[in-house]
């Protein structure tokens, strides 16, 4: 697929690397049905540019590239009070030269902080202008619309990127990874049966799988949610997926039994920790070395684990995990990863 009439900026250099991870390999076979398990690879989504990157930086790199051609010189956005992507938001909008203001939505009443420390440090370092925080539930594009107003009245043009950056244009990104990962497989003879990936505002796996379908990569994909049950998930994902698909002009009808996702691993709720996150974040720390984060990857990573325990894959079946990012909200919660 051409993705080349899109207007995109660079953010990353090359492509992120796809590597096997041997030592949890083992160490999850041990936690299987008759010690036998899947074999891991990990796609290094975390290394991505706007450092530390994630799963934002390529969504960013078109989302960005239209901003930029329509003239702003404000970046409006929103998030959780931890937000990686208000972050990398913010670190394009350092790097573009532009402004950056964001909503923040406080989802888990008492959970923003002026002075936490991971993502929000970061906000300020960084510089965000900015951030109007409301209550979980409010009309959250209404109130980025707000903002987009204030700074009209005062001659400047704000782009408002939806939360996660998460419409069609912003799926774009997971298409690039899709051809990306097309590219390795054949290059580094890779066979992947099934990818392994986060599922939240959608974004990612929406574009993933327009991706994946739109290259004919015959690929299995699961998403865990980190915020909903497959109910609530699939639909989402859906929607992403052939609006991503339209903008293409792929002509191309997302078919509803090719979106799968997973629920039961984010509960108590969407960036509380729970169990299963703390044994999946120190698990892969020490065997492969590899920073996970509490509120995404860290309960991404609990339901590859917890499919496994439940013999969901194939004995040796090549699984990809996709890292999307997220260590500076490790910081955050040092008291419940210490043990
Ligand atoms: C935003 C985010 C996700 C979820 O991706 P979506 O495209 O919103 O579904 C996963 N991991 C990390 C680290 C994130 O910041």
């Amino acid at each position: 697929m051409d993705l080349s009439r899109f207007p995109r900026r660079h953010y990353s250099v090359g492509a992120t690397p796809l590597e096997f991870m041997p030592n949890f390999t083992r160490a999850l076979a041990a936690l299987c049905p008759a010690g036998q398990g899947p074999r891991v690879w990990i796609k290094r989504d975390d290394m991505l540019g706007l450092f530390p990157g994630g799963n934002k930086t390529r969504k960013l790199e078109f989302l960005v590239a239209d901003a930029l051609a329509k003239g702003a010189d404000t970046l409006i956005t929103c998030g959780a009070p931890q937000s990686n992507h208000c972050r990398i938001t913010l670190a394009a909008a350092v790097k573009e030269g532009l402004k950056c203001r964001f909503v923040i939505e406080e989802r888990v009443p008492g959970s923003y902080h002026e002075d936490a420390s991971g993502n929000h440090f970061l906000f300020r370092l960084m510089g965000v202008e900015a951030i109007t925080v409301v209550p979980g539930g409010s009309n959250i594009a209404q109130a980025m619309q707000q903002v987009a107003d204030e700074l009209a009245a005062i001659g400047r043009v704000g782009y408002i990127i939806a939360g996660g950056g998460s419409n069609a244009l912003g799926g774009l990104g997971y298409v690039a990874c899709a051809q990306e990962l097309q590219q390795q497989f054949f290059e580094q003879g890779v066979t992947i049966d099934r990818v392994i990936v986060g599922s939240g505002s959608s974004g990612t796996h929406g574009g993933l799988l327009a991706g994946f379908l739109g290259n004919r990569i015959n690929i299995p994909i699961v998403g865990i949610g980190v915020s909903r049950d497959p109910a609530d998930q699939d639909p989402l994902v859906h929607k992403e997926a052939q609006a991503v698909a339209d903008l293409l002009g792929l002509d191309m009808v997302i078919a509803r039994d090719s979106v799968v996702t997973e629920g039961g691993f984010w509960q108590p709720k969407y960036s509380v920790p729970n169990a299963m996150m703390v044994e999946a974040v120190q698990m892969l720390a020490r065997t492969e070395g590899i920073l996970l984060d509490p509120v995404y990857t860290g309960k991404i990573m609990a339901g590859l684990i917890g499919l496994a325990r439940r013999g969901y894959f194939k004995p040796d079946e090549e699984i990809l995990f996709i890292h999307t990012g997220g260590m500076p909200a490790l910081h955050v919660y040092e008291r419940e990863l210490s043990a």
